[in-house]
């Protein structure tokens, strides 16, 4: 049957893109809420079509428990909220999806991925470009050696917020509930891309950031950060992330004979996508991006009811954490930094 998920924290991106996107899924089904302003749940719950007692609060979280319509949780609270939801859904007996970035730092995302294990439940992480047209033919191209071999993989994560925000107002700036910027919250896209592009995981990064600190938008996070991957192909990707940058979500992979271009790459919708180099000059057009959040929900609710591999799980959501730490590190420390293969960082 289909998989009953609780929607945990009614935010943008829940309300906006997920509890709509269930319309087009076909093995998941949200069977309750969770949030901290009863009022607005109730709203909501009317909207979909859910009785008043499949709402919980922050308080009472543990109770779903003892409620057999709920057979997963979808974390979509700020990061710093992770690792709080997620084990505690364990413990109460539930699979989690929890949204990107998966948690603050590798220690919480190994206490999730643990906590998971010792209940015997699922975990995946929200990684929809995974599941999206445009991204999964890239992935084919690029792998498939499409472009001839990987030289070079440029990603730009990247908008600049207007005047008015501060750590207080709103929680992506604030370092408690969002870690170091906008690098873990849409860089991320970045490090995902660079690495299912190629295929590889880098042996090196080198980052350098721009500090804004008299800034009251940027008294807390790192606003622009630039870094640097080699791979054990020779293939390199920059990344560039950034809050105070005008805006572009774009990924390129050169190869030595041809090059993918993706605008909006890792967006919604509203992808595109060229393919040129030694003569080609093409669109390509490969599919609806906006299936991408139905589809990553369904292999979430396929995982949970018959046991299947999880492509986007905790041990993925582990890797990008590490990979960010040492991001910042070579950025704090001024120089380069070696990567073992799990993510993990060693001295050059
Ligand atoms: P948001 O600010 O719109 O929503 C956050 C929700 O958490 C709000 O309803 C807020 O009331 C609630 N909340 C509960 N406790 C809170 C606290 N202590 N402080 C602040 N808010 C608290 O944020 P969002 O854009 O919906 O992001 C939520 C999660 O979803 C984040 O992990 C984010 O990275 C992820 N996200 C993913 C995508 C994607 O494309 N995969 C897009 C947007 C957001």
């Amino acid at each position: 049957g289909s998989v009953g998920i609780a929607i945990v924290g009614l935010g943008g991106y829940a309300l906006r893109q997920i509890m709509p996107a269930f319309a087009g899924a076909k093995h998941v089904h949200i069977a309750g809420l969770v949030s901290g302003n009863r009022e607005k749940a109730e709203e909501v719950a009317a909207a979909y079509g859910l009785e008043d007692d499949q709402i919980y609060g922050y308080d009472n979280y543990a109770d779903i428990a003892g409620d057999d319509r709920i057979d997963a949780v979808y974390i979509i609270l700020p990061t710093g909220l992770h690792e709080k939801y997620t084990v505690d859904a364990f413990t109460a007996g539930k699979h989690v999806l929890c949204e990107k970035p998966m948690a603050m730092d590798p220690g919480e995302c190994e206490r999730m991925i643990a906590a998971g294990k010792r209940a015997g439940r699922r975990l995946m992480i929200g990684y929809r470009c995974h599941f999206e047209p445009f991204n999964l033919k890239a992935m084919e191209i690029t792998k498939g050696g499409g472009l001839g071999p990987l030289r070079l993989i440029q990603t730009q994560h990247q908008y600049s917020v207007g005047e008015g925000v501060t750590p207080q107002n709103n929680w992506r700036f604030n370092r408690a509930l969002a870690g170091g910027g906008p690098l873990e919250d849409y860089g991320i896209y970045g490090v995902q891309a660079a690495l299912y592009l190629s295929g590889e995981m880098p042996t090196r990064i080198s980052a350098t950031q721009m500090l804004m600190p008299d800034d009251p938008r940027f008294t807390e996070i790192v606003p622009f950060i630039a870094s640097q991957f080699t791979f054990p192909s020779g293939a390199a990707a920059q990344l560039t992330t950034g809050y105070n940058v005008d805006g572009l979500n774009r990924v390129d992979a050169w190869g030595s004979r041809h090059t993918l271009k993706m605008n909006r790459a890792t967006a919604y919708s509203g992808q595109e996508m060229q393919l040129t180099g030694s003569g080609k000059d093409e669109s390509l057009n490969p599919g609806d991006p906006s299936v991408q959040f139905a589809q990553m929900m369904d292999h979430f609710g396929q995982a949970v009811r018959d046991g299947s591999p999880i492509l986007t799980g905790g041990e993925m959501g582990l890797r990008d954490t590490r990979l960010i730490e040492a991001i910042y590190r070579s950025a704090d420390r001024e120089r380069p930094v070696g990567i073992r293969p799990d993510g993990t960082m060693r001295r050059l």
